[in-house]
């Protein structure tokens, strides 16, 4: 039996993406570098579909119809690079190898531009979802050539998570694209996070909410604007007690946060290709802060002096209703940061399509996110209106009628709480930063023209002037008169 695709790579993402694709009535084709995985598999779920069992890689290749495609879910970095040049010799022209992997965007186009030299289709797939996602259906986000879409998009359509019968998954642009978009809605993802954090810590240390009544609060808040499965588990993980002491588990767990890499991908590329991403680099550092426990501990004792500690809602609104006014000020700070969180992302992605040469679909982008990710949100349809008519899409999303409408009824609520947030000694990095980002947007004039002021002193750096056009300088070391350079 010639088999339709070739998965090498069966730990838990490629095993069950090949779970998926079998179930969806595909022949798979299964290896792993240590056979022992592959066994483990097809004893467990070789009852779900059509597997082949292989225990090389040449075993796998000649096993598939043509053109061939071979799906790599190994570790990302180094081993990706190792499969490939193994596969390299067993390929003919037409051949497809996707790798489905978190791989760094620049090595798949790396990746890319070599196998196409050789006449061998490169196709970076963004998948995400986690492993539920790979089994029951993920957001899938291809790149490589529009040519290989077509023998893979349907394979990679079928098995996507679905949105109202609409699958999410679309070829989103050449080469890297589709790990960059991915990367991307990872950077999003660690903004999402950071800015409910920052919620729980100003409605905790600032109203005494504990979590246990956050969570209703979070379960309420997943009925407004802000629905989304962030949202929604929050709850879940604000009410879980600890089993051992009975504490709330969100107070047991070392309040250290992980991260893998793709975060960091994201601000790094931001300051590349020059997108301000400020909300998912604060997250990143928010992160970044949080591993540095010891010094935290070691400066919570010098510091002590100037943290405020719980103050009451009444304190900050003196009104009878201050707990609820609060924490409702408090939702719209995090809906506003998240609006401008997204207006990054999306900005970033437009400055990298023109960086990289990607026709990227915002409209689109925003369709795959709406189910299967873990940034599913029932923002991303207000974001897909946005950019819904081509010829009236917004240069940055919040131009967009309903964003700036939405930024407009949030914004004294934002306010409060980020003066807040600083009088009383509560980091609200995100929340404060993307406040910033749109006081910013929203100046026609920046001290930027001093800061160009000092660098023409220092450095001879010269300047533009607002009155005519031309590059100028000031002899600031000598009688200080200007010349046009
Ligand atoms: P791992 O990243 O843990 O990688 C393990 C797999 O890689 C095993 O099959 C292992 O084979 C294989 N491997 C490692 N080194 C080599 C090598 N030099 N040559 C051949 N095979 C090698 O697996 P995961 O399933 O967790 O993740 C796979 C990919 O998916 C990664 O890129 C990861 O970042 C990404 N991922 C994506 C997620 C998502 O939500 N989209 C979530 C989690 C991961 P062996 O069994 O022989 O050791």
């Amino acid at each position: 039996m010639s088999a339709d695709i070739g998965v090498t790579g069966l730990a838990v993402m490629g095993a069950n993406l090949a779970r998926n694709l079998a179930r969806n009535g595909y022949t798979v084709a299964l290896h792993n570098r240590s056979v022992a995985r592959t066994d483990s598999l097809l004893n467990s779920y070789g009852h779900e579909g059509n597997f082949v069992r292989t225990e090389s890689l040449a075993e796998l290749v000649q096993s598939l119809e043509r053109p061939r495609r071979v799906l790599i879910m190994v570790k990302a970095g180094a081993p990706v690079d190792a499969v490939i040049d193994e596969l390299l010799p067993l390929l003919e022209e037409g051949d497809i190898i996707i790798d489905a992997g978190n791989s760094f965007y620049e090595e798949t186009r790396r990746r890319e531009a070599a196998l196409r030299e050789k006449g061998l289709h490169f196709v970076g797939v963004g998948v995400s979802g986690g492993e539920e996602g790979a089994l029951n259906g993920p957001s899938i986000m291809p790149g490589g050539s529009r040519e290989s879409y077509q023998a893979l998009g349907p394979m990679l359509e079928k098995i996507a998570a679905e949105y109202h019968g609409e699958p999410c998954c679309a070829w989103v642009g050449t080469d890297g694209a589709g790990h960059y978009v991915k990367m991307v809605h990872n950077g999003i993802e660690y903004a999402d996070m950071q800015v409910i954090g920052e919620a729980y810590d100003l409605m905790r240390s600032l109203a005494g909410l504990e979590p246990a009544q956050q969570a209703g609060v979070f379960r309420e808040w997943n009925t407004t604007d802000l629905a989304s499965y962030l949202i929604e588990i929050t709850s879940a993980v604000l009410e879980q007690e600890d089993e051992l002491t009975g504490r709330p588990l969100v107070d047991v767990i070392v309040d250290s946060a992980g991260q893998k890499g793709t975060g960091r991908w994201t601000a790094i590329s931001g300051l590349e290709v020059g997108s301000p991403v400020t909300t998912i680099a604060e997250s990143v550092f928010a992160r970044s802060i949080s591993s540095q426990r010891e010094l935290r501990a070691e400066t919570s004792r010098v510091f002590s002096a100037g943290i405020n500690g719980v103050v009451s809602a009444e304190e900050l609104y003196s009104e009878q209703d201050a707990q609820q006014d609060f924490v409702e000020d408090v939702r719209k700070a995090l809906y506003a940061s998240k609006l401008v969180s997204y207006a990054q992302g999306f900005d970033m992605l437009t400055a990298a399509g023109s960086e990289f040469g990607w026709e990227l679909d915002l409209r689109t982008i925003a369709s795959l996110w709406r189910a299967g990710c873990i940034i599913r949100a029932d923002l991303l349809d207000t974001i897909m209106k946005a950019y819904e008519v081509p010829e009236e899409r917004p240069k940055n999303l919040l131009l967009a009628p309903a964003f700036t409408e939405a930024l407009n009824e949030c914004l004294p609520a934002w306010r409060r709480v980020v003066a807040a947030a600083a009088t009383y000694g509560v980091p609200a990095p995100v929340f404060s930063s993307s406040l910033a980002y749109y006081d910013s947007l929203r100046r026609d004039r920046l001290p930027a023209s001093l800061t160009q002021g000092l660098r023409d002193y220092f450095g001879a750096h010269t300047y533009e002037r607002v009155d005519k056009p031309g590059t100028f300088h000031t002899r600031w070391s000598e009688d200080r008169s200007e010349m046009e350079m």
